[in-house]
């Protein structure tokens, strides 16, 4: 039911019975807004379990200031792009030994 129909029908109805869902059409370049700041707030905790440094096959630690997802073992940080971590070797950046990880 529409909502101009559902009004119609308040007249009679028993309020307690009508429930409007409204669909609330979100413009589609904010949708991904949203989408990418969500992502990249809440990196989801089960996909680091599966994501594994390429090289050593080791674990990762997601730094969420840096957006970075950090390999200890080789001193690697690997971007996060878009909430999507790439995870390629010549696009990681190479952690200087004076920054602590
Ligand atoms: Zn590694």
């Amino acid at each position: 039911m529409k909502a101009e129909d559902a009004v119609k029908c308040l007249s009679f109805a028993n309020k307690k019975f009508w429930v409007l869902h409204e669909e609330i059409v979100v413009d589609i370049g904010l949708r991904e807004t949203i989408l990418k700041k969500l992502r990249e707030q809440f990196m989801d905790p089960k996909l680091l379990d599966i994501l594994v440094c390429p090289l050593c096959k080791g674990p990762l630690t997601y730094k969420k200031n840096e957006k970075e997802l950090i390999c200890k073992a080789d001193r690697l940080a690997f971007p996060i792009r878009d909430g999507i971590p790439v995870m390629l070797e010549e696009e990681a950046r190479i952690l200087p030994a004076e920054e602590e990880i």
